[in-house]
């Protein structure tokens, strides 16, 4: 039993390379039981004129997106292609993305924290930012924010759950106690932890989460489920046999799968 990739993007989000087929295409060649795209969600916190259409799709491609994908599923049928959404949580505007989620027929949808206080601390083009802020504090910062999203009832996954580290800034603090708090937010909350191998693809070279969070996570039962966050159809399913190995040391016998918005199990 293979992993499924269930967090794949498209063009429209504006930076990443291909067409869709190549993205199915390849994923038939690795024999991947299935897989979901999940491109970025409109920026819909932001006002028009503010949203950057390279990290984002605009809001009128998103009935496009689905129907996309609805027509690969028909052209496919060797693979089981599922529709998600990678969405963005921004503490306050959850009535604004509420809607958004429920007018369409997604499998399941990712949320993600990208942003701090309208930071986005994961692009490049504003890393100086860590500069002016102290490590430990963002890292607590970011973590509640992990667990806002995971309790807002939004999301069934949270996508790369500890994504702070993509450049490799290391608090000073012993994180063990943020992640057993974030883990059992997660259980009470019921959303799945995202296993990300696009961590190792980032200057911080680890899969998101570190295997202690991961650790965590199983032990108060968190499904899990896994995610190559290819931006290129060569991405598809890249590093899976670690995603698997860590998975399994982590204590993990199963994966989640998403059909509606409900999950069921697979055994890894
Ligand atoms: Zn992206
Ligand atoms: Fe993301
Ligand atoms: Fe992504
Ligand atoms: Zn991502």
């Amino acid at each position: 039993m293979q992993l499924p990739d269930y967090h794949i993007h498209t063009a429209r989000c504006g930076h990443a390379a291909g067409r869709m087929e190549e993205y199915v295409e390849r994923a038939l060649k690795l024999g991947l039981p299935e897989i979901g795209f999940a491109d970025h969600v409109p920026m819909y916190w932001l006002d028009q004129r503010d949203r950057d259409p390279t990290l984002a799709m605009p809001p009128e491609q998103l009935p496009e997106y689905v129907a996309e994908v609805e027509r690969l599923r028909a052209a496919y049928p060797g693979i089981t292609i599922r529709l998600g959404l990678e969405a963005d949580y921004i503490p306050g505007y959850e009535e604004k993305l509420q809607p958004l989620l429920e007018g369409y027929p997604f499998d399941y949808v990712i949320g993600s924290v990208h942003y701090i206080d309208g930071w986005g601390f994961d692009n490049p083009a504003y890393r100086d930012g860590y500069w002016e802020k102290d490590i430990n504090r963002l890292y607590r910062e970011y973590f509640k924010l992990v667990r806002l999203a995971a309790r807002s009832g939004l999301f069934d996954v949270v996508a790369h759950p500890d994504l702070i580290k993509k450049f490799g800034y290391r608090p000073r603090d012993d994180l063990r106690e943020v992640y057993e708090e974030t883990a059992r937010a997660f259980a009470v909350a019921g959303v799945c932890v995202e296993v990300n191998t696009a961590g190792l693809r980032a200057p911080v070279g680890e899969i998101y989460p570190a295997p202690g969070f991961l650790r965590a996570c199983c032990r108060h039962g968190v499904p899990a489920t896994t995610g190559s966050d290819a931006h290129a159809p060569s991405q598809v399913g890249a590093d899976f046999d670690s995603a698997r190995r860590l998975l399994v040391e982590a204590g993990y016998e199963e994966i989640a799968f998403f059909k509606g918005r409900k999950k069921f199990f697979r055994k890894i």
